[in-house]
C-alpha cells in the first residue's frame, strides 16, 4: 500500500476519468489538460519514475507505449498526438509515479526551437 496519488487513483480512492483499464495498466484524463486530449497512461504497478524502472519493467513499458495510438484514436487524436513522460526534478515531473501523456486533438506547438 502506498499514498502514492495515482497510486489511490489506481486503487479507486481518489475520483478519476477512467478511458481505459486492463489487469496492468490505467488511463484516465488529466484534471488540467494541457491539449484539446490529455490523458494519463499508468502500469498500475507503483514505480516512481522512468529511471526507477528495471529491464523486467521493459514488457510493461513496451505494452504501455503500444496502447497509445489506439487511446488516442478513441479520445479524438486520430491525427497525431504526443506523448511525454517527465522525469525527475529536471524533467518536470511532478507525481512520481511513473505517467505517460497523451496530447492531441489539436496541432501541437514546438517543444524546442533548433
Ligand atoms: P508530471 O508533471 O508529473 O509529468 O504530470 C502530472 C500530471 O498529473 C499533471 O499534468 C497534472 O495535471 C496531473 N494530475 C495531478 N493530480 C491529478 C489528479 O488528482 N487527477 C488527475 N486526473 N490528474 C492529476
Ligand atoms: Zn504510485
Amino acid at each position: 500500500m502506498t499514498d502514492c496519488l495515482f497510486c489511490r487513483i489506481v486503487r479507486g480512492e481518489i475520483p478519476a476519468t477512467r478511458v481505459y483499464e486492463d489487469d496492468e495498466m490505467l488511463a484516465f484524463k488529466d484534471i488540467h489538460p494541457k491539449a484539446a486530449v490529455h490523458l494519463l497512461l499508468i502500469p498500475k504497478k507503483h514505480i516512481a519514475t522512468l529511471a526507477d524502472a528495471g529491464a523486467d519493467d521493459a514488457p510493461l513499458l513496451g505494452r504501455l507505449l503500444a496502447r497509445a495510438p489506439q487511446l488516442a484514436r478513441e479520445h479524438g487524436a486520430g491525427e497525431g498526438f504526443r506523448t511525454i513522460i517527465n522525469t525527475g526534478r529536471d524533467g518536470g515531473q511532478e507525481v512520481y509515479h511513473l505517467h505517460l501523456h497523451i496530447l492531441g486533438g489539436q496541432a501541437m506547438p514546438a517543444l524546442i526551437k533548433y
